[in-house]
This record gives structure tokens, sequence and C-alpha cells, in this order.
């Protein structure tokens, strides 16, 4: 059995503690066994870092920008590789899984303009002789804990930006797919970045306590659930540290009477289901305005998901998507499933019976629609992460707004309509951070910012684009007057001491 240690000075290294279970999502197996890193290999892993870092934080950022110009050559190199690896251990389509490469590579290619984002500002003549400036300096040792359902993507996001910035990166990715980091940190290294400036330990809470109490770590930044987000936001500030969480989503999208229903309907399979619904940018909770849109809504998505291919990425490219990540997984989805039939939700597709031929003991779980889901059902209220679609019906565009502003999650939401004046009303008004206008998953490009509002992010900076230079620098300014000394012409002659 493959065991996945951890990445540390450059080098592979092997645990010397707990493991758990990497499964296969698509048969169920188990295909490996990852190390738990204990606090003191990661304290280790830490000192290391804080060895390495000063050298790094003095290279000039042109130079740090090469190495991640060349890493972004070796992710293209090595695009099918690591593809190949993601959908084995997390069971996304091979298009998914390069797509999860790339919108982390598009962030490495924004952090190549280091040498211009990390540029200060400067006041000349800010009073009498008097000059003024801001440098942006890195913070040191730096940490990312991220989930499992971007094994690329979100770790890029994070070590990125943060080396560019002239930081070591402690990267702490998800247990259940730990295999895509590691490779990540192997490239970077082939790249050119010198040992210790990016460590992956793997683990679970352990770990992340480890980092959390490590007075090294100087920011942590976390994406996640909203609860584990809560907890690390509040004690990694408790402890000084500069902190930024991202955490669960319930995205609303609003389809109003005059849009596009074909269109709408599409969006929503894509938005809904790829995936599985393993998304913090899926639209859950499609929210027709007026009966006869909800009606007509149903109408043209019953189809589309009755043709929906389910199947492992062996299958080939066309699949729309495949099975959950774990077995508790899947048991959580049904679960919730269950629930909503029990508090009266109508559910219109059932795809509890879903059973693959050949793969009876994988993770899959067929598609769900459910209507006349109310605000006070369980299955509206929490974060399902699984191919269920809810509908919501509202009987007018501001009773559908009051809904998405009402729910504690504020990720990203979208609307439907051909309408200009209430597709503007809605950006302005929505309190979510990510809006799309006939675009279902509004995922900002690089040199844009991720983040979501209320239960959805904690922190004032979001991910990637201009903010991630913020967050991993900190700024000092100095204001500076010399005294007028050369302008009468040199001095050719010592001076004596008096
Ligand atoms: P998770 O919260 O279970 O795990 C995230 C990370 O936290 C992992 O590295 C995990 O090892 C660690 N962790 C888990 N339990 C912990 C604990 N008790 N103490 C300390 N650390 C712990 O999330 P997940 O299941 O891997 O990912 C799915 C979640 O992530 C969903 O809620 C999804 O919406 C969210 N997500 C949010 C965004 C965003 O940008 N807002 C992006 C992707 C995913």
């Amino acid at each position: 059995m493959e065991q996945i240690g951890h990445w540390v000075n450059g080098a592979r290294v092997t645990g010397s503690g707990r493991t758990a279970d990497v499964y296969n999502p698509a048969t169920g197996e188990v295909q490996a066994q990852v190390a738990l890193a204990s606090a003191s290999e990661v304290d280790a892993a830490v000192a290391r870092a804080a060895e390495a870092q000063p050298a790094w934080g003095a290279t000039n950022p042109q130079r740090r920008a090469r190495v991640l110009m060349e890493f972004v050559r070796l992710l293209n190199r090595d695009m099918d590789k690591l593809a190949e690896a993601l959908s084995r251990e997390h069971g996304k389509t091979l298009p998914d899984a390069r797509g999860d490469v790339q919108r982390g590579l598009e962030v490495v290619e924004f952090c190549i303009g280091a040498p211009h984002l990390l540029k200060g500002e400067f006041t000349d003549g800010a009073g009498p002789g008097i000059d003024m400036y801001s440098m942006r300096q890195p913070l040191g040792v730096v940490a990312g804990i991220t989930p499992f359902n971007f094994p690329a993507m979100i770790p890029m996001w994070k070590f990125a930006p943060a080396i560019a910035c002239g930081n070591a990166f402690i990267l702490k990715p998800s247990e259940r797919d730990p295999s895509v980091p590691m490779m990540l940190a192997e490239l970077m290294q082939e790249a050119g970045l010198p040992d210790g400036i990016l460590q992956v330990v793997n683990g679970d809470k352990e770990a992340v306590d480890a980092l959390l109490d490590n007075e090294t770590v100087q920011a942590i930044g976390f994406v996640g659930s909203t609860p584990i987000a809560e907890y690390i936001y509040s004690r990694g500030c408790a402890a000084g540290k500069r902190v930024q969480c991202f955490g669960g989503a319930k995205n609303h999208m609003i389809v109003m009477p005059d849009a596009d229903m074909d269109q709408a309907a599409d969006a929503l399979v894509g938005a809904g289901y790829g995936a599985a619904g393993e998304r913090c940018m899926a639209v859950s909770v499609a929210v027709p305005v007026g009966e006869e849109t909800a009606d007509r809504l149903v109408e043209k998505l019953v189809p589309r998901i009755d043709k929906l291919k389910i199947a492992p990425y062996t299958a080939g490219d066309d699949v729309d998507y495949g099975p959950l990540v774990t077995g508790a997984a899947k048991e959580r989805v049904l679960g919730l499933v269950n629930a909503g039939v029990e508090q009266g939700a109508e559910l219109v597709v059932d795809g509890r019976d879903f059973q693959l031929q050949g793969y009876e003991s994988g993770f899959f779980v067929g598609p769900h629609l459910f209507d006349r889901v109310t605000p006070e059902m369980e299955i509206y209220r929490q974060e399902i992460f699984g191919p269920v679609l809810s509908q919501v019906r509202a009987g007018s565009y501001e009773e559908a707004l009051g809904l998405a502003m009402d729910h504690d999650y504020g990720n990203g939401t979208a609307i439907f309509t051909r309408d200009g004046d209430t597709a503007r009303d809605f950006a302005h008004r929505i309190n979510i951070g990510m809006v799309g206008i006939n675009v279902p998953i509004p995922v900002p490009l690089a040199y844009h910012t991720f983040g979501g509002w209320k239960k959805s992010g904690f922190g004032d900076l979001n991910q990637h684009g201009p903010d991630s230079f913020r967050f991993y620098t900190r700024t000092k300014t100095v204001t500076a007057r010399w005294p007028s000394g050369l302008k009468e012409g040199g001095e050719f002659h010592f001076k004596a001491m008096e």
C-alpha cells in the first residue's frame, strides 16, 4: 500500500505516527495511507522554514517570480499526470480536475507580477526636504490549511502569493486527497525553489492546532467548512496571528420570469450537479420568481437531470460527475435528503437508489431535485455538499432577494434575467461576496479577489488578486529627511576632526 508522508526540506519524508486511509472514491477501496503529523513534526517543519526564509525574503522579487514562471511551465508539462492523480483521489472528472489545476495555475501567473505588485508608494516632498515611502515586507513563516474539494487550486491560491512575497509557507492539505499537494511541492522544487520555503505537512486537527500554537507562524489562511473556519479564525486571532478563513456556502440562483429558461436550466444543472455538488460555489438553491416560472423551470430541469452521466473519471470526458469523496460524505448527503422528505419537501427527482454496475462500493450518489423547499427545513439551512438542488418558490423579486440576504451564508449568488435594471439592483443590494448576472458560478479570475461574506468568510482580505499581496506582507512606512550637504560642491581635502 502506498504510504504518503510529508514534504520537508525539499524531500519526501515518512511520517512517524498515526495515519489515515485515502480512498479511491469510485471503487470505495483504500488506495493509500497518509501520515498524520504530530505537533513536534509540525514544529520541526516550521523551524526549518524559519531558517530558510530570510535568504528567500532577501532574494529580489524578479528572481522569485522566475521560479513561479518555471513552475507554470512544469504544471503545463505535467497537467495530465496531476489531473489523473487528482481524479483518482477526489473522484471528480478529468476535465474538472484539469480545471482545478488550471485555476490554480492562473493565480501563479498573476503572482509572476510580484515585482510590480510589491512596489511601495512614494511621496516626493511630503514636507520641506522630506520624502515618505512605504515598503511591503514578507511576514516570515505563514501557513495554509486547505479543503479536499480543490486539492490543486486552493493550495496554489495560498502558497503562490505567499512565496512570491518572500515568505516561507507551511501547507497542511486535506488528509482525504493529499497526493496532488505533494506533487505541487515537488514541482516547485524542480522549478528552483530553495529547500524549506514550501513545506507540506499532512495531518488532521493535531497538525492544525500545532500551527495555531506555534509562535513562529505569523499568518494562517484557511479554506474549509464554516465551523472549522470559525474555530481557526478565533483561535488564530487570539494568538495574535493574521488570519483569513473561508467557509461553507449555500448559493442561491434567482430566476426571473423574463429569463431565458433554457439557459437558466442548463446553468442550474451544471452548477448544481457538477463535481457532484462538492463546490463552495455550487448553486444549491434555485429561486424562481412566480409560480409559472417555477413550473416551467422544473419542466426544463427534469429531462436534463435524467440525462446526467454519473460514472468514474476513467469512463471518459463526457462524464458529468463522479462519486463523493468518502463513504461518510455519501451517508451524510443521503441523511439530509431523508430529512428533506420527512420535513415535507417535494422530491421531484429521487437519486437515493442510484447504483452503478461494477462500482457498487463506490461513493456515487444519484442526482436529487427538491421542490417547495421552505426556509425552516434542514436541507435549506445546511450546506449539503452533494448533488442535491433545492427549489424555493418566491412570490416576488423582493422575496427572492430577501431569502438570499437572510441566509447565514454569503459566498456566491446569481440572477438570471433579461432586465438590466433588476440585475443592477440585485448586484448592488445583495449582501453576498460574489455575484453572477446570467453566470451561475461567478468565480472571479486570478487578478480579482475571491471571498464570501457573512458565515462564508472571516477576516478582512480576500484570496488571490491584489488582496493576497496585502495579506502576505506588512507595510512599513519611512519618513526621510537628509541634511543638505554636497550642493555647494565637492570637498577636496580631509577635514580634521574637531
Ligand atoms: P473541512 O472543514 O472538513 O476541512 C478543511 C481543513 O480543515 C482540512 O485541511 C482538515 O484537515 C482541517 N480540519 C478538519 N477538521 C478540523 C478540526 N476539527 N480542527 C482543525 N482542523 C480541521 O472541509 P472539507 O470537507 O475539506 O471541505 C469542504 C468545505 O470547504 C465546504 O464547506 C466548502 O464549502 C468549503 N469550501 C469553501 C471555499 C471558499 O473559498 N469559501 C472553497 C472550497 C471549499
